[in-house]
């Protein structure tokens, strides 16, 4: 699983920082989102495609299968 990000799309509404705040950041200087890192853990799927559900500028992609649910 990992997860990429289009700058030039980014508003800089900081969404996906109240969500996921272990894969995302902003930039101190425009507010623009940055990465925190690319390759995501299993426990941060859901939070991470929560924020690319949310987020304003369609910024954020998911890609690769999701975790397997031990117990779903
Ligand atoms: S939620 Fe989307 S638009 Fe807002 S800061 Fe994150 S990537 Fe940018």
């Amino acid at each position: 699983m990992q997860v990429s990000v289009d700058r030039d799309r980014c508003c800089s509404s900081g969404m996906c920082v109240t969500n996921a705040p272990e894969v995302f950041d902003q930039d101190g200087r425009d507010s623009l989102v940055v990465l925190r890192r690319t390759v995501l853990l299993p426990e941060q799927f859901d939070d991470v495609v929560l924020a690319a559900e949310l987020c304003p500028g369609r910024a954020i992609t998911v890609t690769g299968d999701e975790p397997e649910r031990i117990g779903a």
